[in-house]
């Protein structure tokens, strides 16, 4: 929690991806492109507007997450993330830094493209962090009809699971499901409370904080 959200996000990140924006922004005024926003989203309401925010960067998210299970060098990263053995919380905290930066680039720019502030991005980003740790807290709380729309602790277990039905992995979605059930990736076979979570050979994986760090780097 402390190096994720404290050092690395709020300090790191934030000055990094305000650098990042502005050499973005030049660049595209250096080739002729001036204003990126393809519709006029500040003539939406307040509540539309992070809606539509919302909407959109969680799609992108599930998109990302399934390249992470895709890409043999994403997946390297993203094992810091399955190498949680119980569900917990923190199992939410616990990530490499790597995602945070592949996340954020490619979060970015459909959202640029939209006409998004990094403002309007910060709320929605503390909101879905709530979630995540709602979907990642070991507990069992039926949505009913409205799990087919928000993901939900029983959903995103099975996305732990040691042994899982497809080769790279089902229940991609962040805070929504419903991604899942439209592109079929969904999967709950039955209340998963006592499966086992990790992945092949999680066994040899690094125990340490400084060693999960760098795992990855060495591939
Ligand atoms: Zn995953
Ligand atoms: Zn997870």
């Amino acid at each position: 929690m402390f190096f994720n959200f404290f050092l690395f996000s709020l300090i790191g990140f934030n000055a990094l991806s305000n650098v990042a924006v502005t050499f973005f922004h030049d660049n595209l005024k250096l080739i002729g492109i001036d204003n990126l926003a393809f519709f006029h989203i500040e003539s939406f309401g307040r509540w539309s507007q992070l809606l539509i925010l919302f909407l959109v960067r969680d799609f992108v998210q599930y998109l990302i997450h399934r390249l992470l299970h895709r890409v043999p060098m994403l997946w390297q990263f993203h094992k810091v993330h399955h190498s949680v053995k119980e569900m917990g919380f923190a199992a939410h905290l616990r990530y490499h830094w790597m995602e945070t930066i592949v996340y954020r680039t490619l979060e970015y720019l459909p959202l640029a493209l939209i006409g998004f502030g990094i403002e309007d991005f910060l709320l929605v980003h503390l909101f879905t962090i709530a979630i995540g740790h709602f979907n990642h807290s070991n507990i069992s709380v039926p949505l009913g009809i409205f799990k087919y729309i928000f993901n939900n602790p029983q959903m995103h277990i099975w996305h732990h699971s040691k042994s899982i039905p497809a080769q790279y992995g089902v229940n991609f979605g962040i805070t929504l499901s419903v991604w899942d059930y439209l592109f079929k990736s969904d999967y709950i076979p039955y209340n998963g409370r006592d499966i086992e979570l990790g992945f092949e050979e999680d066994e040899l994986f690094p125990k340490d904080f400084i060693s999960q760090e760098i795992y990855p780097l060495k591939f």
